[in-house]
């Protein structure tokens, strides 16, 4: 660089020492004026060898460019040794200089690298910008020197301000429309031809008023141009340019604005100046700029949208699964219960919870488990229909969120979501056996009726409960939420919600989650099954539900340290206390007898009354053999998972003594066909299709009833 200025300052004082010479300032304008060219071009040589990338392409370029300037400059030095008056226009000088320019624009446009216009935004601003320079520079540079005859001289005179303008319109262009990490070589470069471009202005200048001689001052610019290409290449081969990564340009969105109304304003000032009117030419390129600036705010305006839609769907996006996520869901619940409330519809959720997830991790490793959700998720999504809201609600958790579903369906499409997920495995890369996946769900409902509102929070929990329950009693099923109101976890019954709440309520507390709910389940299909008209059905069911209420009396005077469980076995008070409650407090007096005798054995050697065979009403022995399963796989994790199921024989061991043998067989018969938790597969036998898939809830059941 100094030595760069250490020359033009050289130059100049050479200039000024021989200007009352002609010899030595031919010398000095001539001879001497070509010593950086050929610098350039030489330097140009060893930039080219250390630079990669497109910035090595373009120096090449810009080898063959200087090589032609230089070639020009010879000629016109040789010609103004030999012929006395100077080079022809045009001559073959001429010819070099304007294929030099020719050379110089891919150099320069490669250099500067176009990626930034790639995107329409910038291509847009650039080619606004460059029409902004071009028009000016039109307007000043080229217009002036359109001749009037068209010659070769004339045409040779008329291309150099044409290549400056457009040199100047592009680098403007490209550097103000966002180019950015532009190589810092090619910005000297581009300086280096700005400044030609200049120089050639004054230059055309100069000679149409016919002032132009070696010894003009306008050599010093065509100097600093040389030497400028010499920095440039040493900056380039010592930094060992290469294409930089590219960083994401700022929004310039005024530059072309600026341009637009300086060119349209230079424009017109310099009509009313020059011609005293608007030009057509201005009128066109003030349309032209004007439909550009519209464009380019209809397409910025577009990339906008994009942006702000890309932000949104990313906040409300699980990474991992591509489902909405828990903020999503917990914002949609609420916005679908007041929806629900408005329009009187029912809102049901149902919570899916994969098993033994962890274990999963644990076998294959964490990136193998990200794989199996997003794999899952994908699955599940194909289920849901589309006006429900899948989302992942934690880490192996999804919720979908049902609007205007009554329980029934909801049961239904958590049926269907379970069965999916156990019916297809996971292949996972690297490991022969493909994963079995199953998962536990739990389904509530909500219907706000008259009282004109939606607990949201409450509807989760219960879902929740119910995904508990559902891991509770051995996994891969379907639980509804046991809300009394609309979703009692077991067949259709007409109890008051408080006795099932009672119910519920003793379970837990002797430690016997979910067994009142089941046995009911169960009692209900034995009584489908054994053909029983549906008032009996149903009775059963009902009795089913409460038929361990007596053993509140347990319950008041267990000590405190007492096992949970311990008023189970021997209790023998209980089926009476049932049904005395039941006739006293709840008005049930047709349930009184059921409940009383569901302790009563085959061979009559049960209690409270010793009663036998037909004489134990048909519901208390449905009940009978129902509770008794509930007892043997009370502890087992899994009572279904195993096939014979534990416990099976103890049944069949009391078929006759115990259990009434009809009885006992259709429950057999439910269990070995996998009936006894399965509604779908219940469901495979018409004659035995009990009224509504259980265990759903009563109120909606009856109304939605195929019967
Ligand atoms: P359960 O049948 O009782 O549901 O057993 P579980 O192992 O599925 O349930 P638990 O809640 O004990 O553990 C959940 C596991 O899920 C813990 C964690 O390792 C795993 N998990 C949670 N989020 C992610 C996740 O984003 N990626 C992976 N790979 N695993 C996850
Ligand atoms: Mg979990
Ligand atoms: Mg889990």
């Amino acid at each position: 660089m100094l030595a760069g200025v250490a020359w033009v300052a050289l130059y100049a004082v050479l200039m000024r020492a021989s200007r009352n010479s002609p010899d030595a300032a031919r010398l000095v304008g001539e001879v001497i004026y070509l010593a950086p060219i050929a610098a350039a071009t030489a330097l140009a040589v060893y930039a080219a060898g250390h630079t990669r990338g497109r910035v090595s392409t373009a120096w090449r370029l810009l080898i063959v460019s200087n090589s032609l300037w230089l070639i020009g400059e010879s000629t016109w030095a040789v010609y103004s040794y030999l012929v006395p008056e100077g080079a022809p226009v045009p001559s073959f000088a001429d010819a070099a200089y304007l294929l030099s320019y020719a050379v110089a624009l891919p150099a320069i446009v490669i250099g500067l690298g176009l990626g930034v216009l790639g995107r329409t935004q910038g291509l847009l601003d650039a080619l606004l910008v460059a029409a902004g320079a071009a028009a000016i520079g039109w307007q000043t540079l080229i217009s002036p020197l359109v001749p009037t005859t068209w010659s070769a001289a004339a045409l040779v005179t008329f291309l150099y301000p044409v290549f400056s303008v457009s040199i100047v319109s592009i680098l403007v262009a490209v550097l103000l429309s966002g180019a950015r990490h532009v190589p810092r070589s090619m910005i000297i470069v581009g300086t280096a031809f700005g400044l030609a471009a200049i120089t050639d202005g004054a230059y055309a200048y100069l000679t149409a008023v016919d002032h132009y001689e070696s010894s003009s001052w306008v050599n010093l610019g065509w100097q600093i141009e040389a030497v400028l290409l010499c920095v440039a290449a040493v900056v380039a081969g010592r930094r060992a340019e290469s294409d930089q990564p590219r960083t994401v340009d700022p929004d310039l969105a005024f530059l072309p604005v600026v341009v637009a109304v300086l060119a349209v304003g230079g424009l017109a000032v310099a009509d009313l100046v020059l011609v005293g009117r608007l030009s057509l030419v201005t009128l066109v390129v003030t349309m032209l700029l004007l439909l550009g600036l519209l464009v380019r705010q209809v397409v910025a305006t577009r990339d906008r949208d994009r942006l702000t839609q890309g932000l949104r769907t990313a906040a409300i996006t699980d990474q991992l699964t591509g489902l909405y996520n828990r903020r999503f869901f917990k914002e949609m619940v609420d916005v679908e219960a007041d929806r629900a409330v408005r329009r009187r519809l029912p809102l049901s959720l149902v919570l899916i919870d994969l098993d033994h997830f962890k274990d999963i991790n644990d076998t294959y490793g964490h990136s193998v488990g990200d794989a199996v959700l997003a794999d899952v998720a994908q699955r599940l999504r194909q289920e849901v229909r589309g006006s429900d809201l899948l989302c992942r609600y934690g880490g192996e958790e999804f919720v979908c969120l049902l609007p205007a579903t009554p329980a029934p369906a909801a049961y239904e499409l958590a049926e269907r979501l379970r069965q999916t997920l156990r019916g297809t495995t996971v292949t996972i890369p690297g490991v022969p056996e493909p994963v079995r996946l199953t998962a536990s769900l739990g389904v509530a409902t909500d219907e706000p009726g008259e009282r004109g509102q939606i607990d949201t929070d409450a509807l989760i929990d219960e879902a929740d409960q119910a995904v508990y329950r559902a891991k509770a009693l051995g996994r891969d099923r379907v639980i509804g939420s046991g809300q009394p109101s609309a979703t009692a976890a077991g067949p259709v019954t007409d109890l008051p919600p408080a006795l099932v709440w009672m119910a519920d309520r003793i379970d837990r507390a002797f430690g016997d989650r979910e067994c009142a709910a089941a046995v009911s389940r169960w009692a209900f299909r034995t009584a489908t099954r054994l053909g029983l008209d549906e008032a009996v059905q149903r009775r059963t069911a009902a009795a089913a539900r409460v038929h361990d209420i007596g053993r509140i009396t347990c319950l008041a005077t267990r000590q405190p340290d007492q096992p949970s469980d311990g008023g189970r076995p021997d209790d023998p008070g209980h089926p009476a206390q049932g049904a005395r409650l039941l006739v006293e407090l709840a008005a049930r007096p047709d349930l009184a007898p059921l409940v009383a005798a569901h302790h009563e054995r085959h061979d009559g050697t049960g209690y409270p009354y010793g009663l036998a065979g037909a004489d134990i009403p048909v519901e208390a022995r449905i009940i009978a053999v129902c509770d008794a399963w509930a007892v043997l796989r009370a502890g087992d994790p899994d009572p279904l998972g195993a096939s014979p199921p534990p416990g099976r024989d103890e049944l069949l061991a009391g078929r006759g003594t115990r259990f009434d043998p009809a009885v006992l067989d259709a429950f057999l018969a439910l269990l070995d066909d996998g009936a006894l938790d399965d509604p779908e597969r219940y469901a495979d036998s018409p004659a035995a299709r009990p009224a509504l898939p259980a265990p759903v809830a009563a109120g909606d059941d009856q109304r939605t009833s195929p019967r």
